[in-house]
């Protein structure tokens, strides 16, 4: 039987946020199995204070150390996070008598204040202006000027600090063991295929692969490539319609023991936006009840304003649900155009379960610092938002056009990425485009992500939907708060 830890939060002094302290601290509490409730034998002490003397603290008690600075620049600075340290070591929010602390038990850094921030692409949202369209670019996030190559990891390490420091003072540590034990070990990947583009039986997919031609020709500069793709094309094109794989991945995943999430756009409504109609789509072809049936999950994807238009993602709900007379959970913005600042709110109004939107365009790693689910918090109201957030870390395009990888090189790069994630039992997803895997797109980027699966596959990583995902995380979300 697995035994969750009691654990109190006292606040010393006022915090920038309660609620929001509360919030951040559950995602680390559902990691290593503690529950909060009050009158608990040991003790979080989050002290807002410039004299960390006055503090009441007894035998046992950890401490993180905030001041009123963390308010000040929650509210009213546009830089990024102030970190000390050098590299991955780096501490957010350091306490100005830190230097005096040397007590086991003492955490000198509000190592919350910076995990609510990247939770909550703070700095994006203070920045960015809300009415520019596009998608925010890694150079253009803070992480750059703070001196960062790539996202990295910091939420977690920043959360994980706390339980390390707990354990220096003889917490009992949290065994992964017992039916009710935290579950997400030895890592998670939940796969997802962004439709972009389906062929009619008509047009056989030709827009798409005069498209994918001249992609290689200018952004790939392979002319190689490009002749590769000519070829194929030309076996594909007396074959079941080309650019359609939904059947395919369904039928090779299962093999694997696989199961993963379709996003699908309703219909065009922006010229950025797939070309097809789905209610069309779904009258004449029998792709979307197979993949239902057999267990995979369709996702809205949302329309490339989707996202900044009030109430047209519950528009886009409520029509995706009607052609395929099921509900819908999960969601990812087309071209991850959103702004943090309204694109939360939207979700939650749409009444999605969770979202899988939180990554880079043109750039590998964990945009938000974390390899696990979270929550995002509405910093406007002071409360949690109700739905999930899959961070996505690894996107097929990206390592194809950005990085310009060779597929060999696309393979190791992706088996990097995931390695922290089996490392500490997180759950991140990826995304591999439906037409990607025609196999019409990248030569080579259509085997290299079955070879990829295999190998996630035999160092025992689980490949799942975000449906089942999240279920599980907010089973164990509830058992973090006592009564
Ligand atoms: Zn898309």
């Amino acid at each position: 039987m697995f035994e969750r830890l009691p654990v109190e939060v006292v606040f010393f002094g006022e915090p920038f946020d309660r609620d929001a302290i509360i919030h951040t601290l559950r995602h680390l509490a559902m990691r290593i199995g503690w529950t909060f409730r009050p009158r608990a034998e040991r003790r979080i002490i989050y002290a807002t204070t410039e004299n960390p003397l006055e503090i009441p603290v007894r035998e046992g008690d950890l401490v993180i150390l905030s001041s009123h600075d963390v308010k000040k620049h929650m509210t009213e600075s546009r830089a990024g996070i102030p970190l000390r340290g050098e590299n991955a070591e780096r501490f957010p929010f350091y306490h100005p008598k830190a230097n005096d602390i040397h007590q086991r038990g003492w955490i000198k850094a509000d190592v919350i204040a910076g995990a609510h921030a990247l939770f909550n692409l703070l700095y994006e949202r203070k920045n960015r202006p809300e009415k520019r369209d596009g998608w925010m670019r890694f150079t253009e996030d803070w992480w750059t000027a703070a001196g960062f190559a790539r996202p990295e990891p910091l939420s977690d390490f920043w959360l994980n600090s706390i339980a390390f420091e707990a354990e220096k003072i003889g917490w009992p540590r949290a065994e992964r063991q017992g039916e009710d034990a935290v579950s997400l070990a030895p890592g998670t990947v939940v796969l997802t295929h962004d439709v972009d583009y389906m062929p009619t039986r008509a047009n056989r997919g030709m827009p798409r692969f005069l498209r994918a031609v001249l992609r290689q020709l200018l952004t790939r500069r392979s002319a190689g490539q490009a002749w590769q793709i000519m070829s194929k094309y030309r076996k594909a094109f007396f074959q079941p319609v080309p650019y359609n794989a939904l059947k395919s991945i369904a039928d090779e995943e299962t093999i694997l023991g696989a199961i993963s999430s379709f996003q699908f756009t309703v219909k065009r409504r922006h010229r950025s936006d797939p070309v097809y109609d789905l209610r069309r789509y779904y009258n004449t072809e029998d792709d979307l009840r197979n993949l239902l049936h057999r267990g995979f999950e369709v996702c809205l994807h949302g329309s490339y304003r989707a996202g900044r238009t009030p109430g047209q993602l519950a528009v886009e709900k409520i029509e995706l649900e009607g052609i395929l007379g099921m509900s819908v959970s999960g969601h990812r913005q087309h071209y991850l155009n959103f702004h943090p600042a309204t694109f939360f709110p939207e979700l939650e109004r749409a009444g999605l379960e969770y979202d899988m939107s939180v990554g880079y365009n043109d750039m590998s790693g964990p945009r938000a610092g974390t390899l696990f689910p979270f929550r995002p918090y509405d910093m406007e109201k002071a409360k949690p938002f109700s739905m999930w957030e899959i961070p996505f870390i690894l996107m097929d395009t990206t390592l194809a056009t950005t990085y310009r990888f060779s597929s060999g090189e696309a393979l190791d790069h992706c088996i990097d990425q995931i390695r922290p994630v089996e490392k500490s039992g997180g759950c991140v997803s990826l995304i591999w485009h439906q037409e990607q895997l025609s196999g019409l797109l990248d030569p080579g980027f259509d085997r290299i992500y079955w070879i990829l699966l295999k190998k996630l596959k035999e160092r025992g990583i689980r490949l799942t939907s975000g449906r089942v995902v999240v279920e599980e995380i907010a089973a164990l979300w509830n058992q973090t708060i006592g009564d």
